[in-house]
């Protein structure tokens, strides 16, 4: 292969679709695309590309893992996908000089709690919180606990684990579900730090958004607010619709902005791909959390760009490059994405109706990304989406309809699987793990 001048190394704990999303438009660009990954280490190169085994628990030895295999062909920028490689994203990129968030800035967003402690000592509007060990006496902890309140993992991603309270009762059936959920294989396997630990804060009420934005040296642009238009309000948080523009008011957009921005400079993030969550009350803008990263999933193809209407993935990787493009601005219409939710945990069989779907007017896409005949898993055990439905149109309104339209013309065929206890610790797992 030429040596090439542009070379991108993404980093991923999944080379699923998203990471072939970003390697697609990278390559489309004459990028050269390397992989960096802590997907299952005992498999000789099983996709075949090539991808660096790490393990993103321990960053500053994953960062020095990299240096070594690629002193010879270093690249010249660092993508990470997810919340788990960001911080070894921000150590490599510093080993090899490149431009981006600093180690410091990416670990006040990697732990939850961490970063609700830096936006609160900065007065930045979080909900209440506190955090425990699962060892600890919950009859103990009790008292300190105002209802309802939301109990989550320090480290864990796309809503597994998050669970909503309303009384003592779910508050203690809630830590047990989500300590089952930290115990089971598939979460210890990661070997992340705090997975003995839970957060616990107050329920903010209110209608949630999700903004995307790109750091440039400390500035900001905001390149969508998302409104989220299905009622998020537990007791889990499997994700559904986003439609961009927002229908909230300039002003209440402004001040989302303005919070994001504040968030920013507060937790010292600089350069890069964002992906932010906000709920707006009456008492205003409550920032939920900021991650240094694109959104996840498909997503990133429901926002267009410039004359040519790049999807947010070439418009990241041009970015991430210093390649010309990515000041381009959004497209005007609007656009939405639904990550379909999983009704059921069980075996995918059979999924129906996707022509009918497609067809609904304003949709531009469906990708079913399960597989079938695999295990699906339900929040808040679970954390992937059955799939992505796209629409564009001219008003938000028209999305948001055509996005349940399409969704009821589907049907996801699940067979349940029954518990079985384990033959050596005779455990049951818990729902869904
Ligand atoms: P993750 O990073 O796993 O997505 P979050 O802490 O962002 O976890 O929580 C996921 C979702 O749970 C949020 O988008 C929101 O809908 C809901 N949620 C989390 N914390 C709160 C809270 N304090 N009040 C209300 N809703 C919350």
């Amino acid at each position: 292969m030429p040596e090439s001048a542009n070379r991108l190394l993404i980093l991923a704990s999944k080379l699923g679709y998203q990471t072939r999303s970003f390697a697609d438009a990278a390559r489309k660009l004459g990028v050269e695309v390397l992989f960096g990954t802590d997907r299952c280490h005992r498999l000789e190169d099983p996709w075949a590309d090539a991808a660096i085994p790490l393990h993103f628990e321990d960053p500053e030895q994953a960062a020095r893992d990299l240096v070594a295999q690629l002193a010879s062909n270093p690249p010249h920028a660092v993508l990470a996908l997810g919340d788990r490689p960001t911080v070894t994203a921000a150590f490599a990129a510093r080993a090899f000089g490149l431009t981006s968030n600093s180690p410091e800035a990416t670990l006040n967003c990697r732990s939850k709690l961490r970063q609700r402690a830096v936006l609160r000592d900065a007065h930045l509007p979080v909900p209440d919180f506190l955090s425990f060990a699962l060892d600890e006496s919950l009859a103990a902890l009790l008292p300190r606990i105002r209802f309802p309140c939301v109990v989550k993992p320090l480290m864990l991603a796309a809503s597994q684990g998050v669970i909503r309270a309303n009384n003592p009762a779910e508050f203690v059936a809630a830590v047990a579900r989500i300590r089952a959920l930290l115990e089971s294989p598939e979460v210890q396997v990661t070997r992340e730090p705090a997975l003995d630990r839970l957060l616990v804060e107050r329920y903010i009420p209110g209608k949630e958004f999700a903004v995307e934005g790109l750091l440039e040296l400390g500035r900001l642009r905001v390149l969508a607010i998302f409104d989220k238009p299905d009622p998020l309000e537990g007791p889990y948080f499997e994700e559904t619709i986003y439609v961009t523009p927002s229908r909230l008011s300039e002003k209440a957009q402004a001040s989302i902005a303005n919070c994001l921005q504040q968030s920013v400079h507060a937790l010292g993030l600089e350069h890069g791909p964002l992906h932010s969550e906000f709920r707006v009350n009456d008492a205003g803008v409550w920032v939920l959390e900021v991650q240094p990263r694109p959104i996840g999933g498909l997503c990133a193809r429901a926002l267009r760009f410039g004359p040519e209407k790049i999807f947010l993935e070439e418009l990241l990787v041009r970015h991430a490059l210093g390649l010309p493009g990515s000041d381009a601005p959004r497209e005007t219409d609007a656009c939405g994405v639904m990550m379909i939710p999983v009704p059921a945990s069980g075996v995918l069989d059979a999924v129906e109706g996707v022509e009918e779907a497609r067809a609904t007017p304003h949709v531009t896409d469906i990708q079913i990304t399960a597989r079938l005949h695999d295990p699906i898993v339900a929040w808040p055990e679970g954390s992937s989406y059955l799939g992505f439905i796209f629409a564009r149109a001219e008003r938000p309104e028209e999305i948001e309809a055509a996005l349940r339209t399409a969704h009821a013309r589907l049907q996801f065929r699940i067979t349940p699987r029954l518990p079985v206890e384990h033959p050596v610790t005779r455990r049951v797992p818990a729902a869904g793990a």
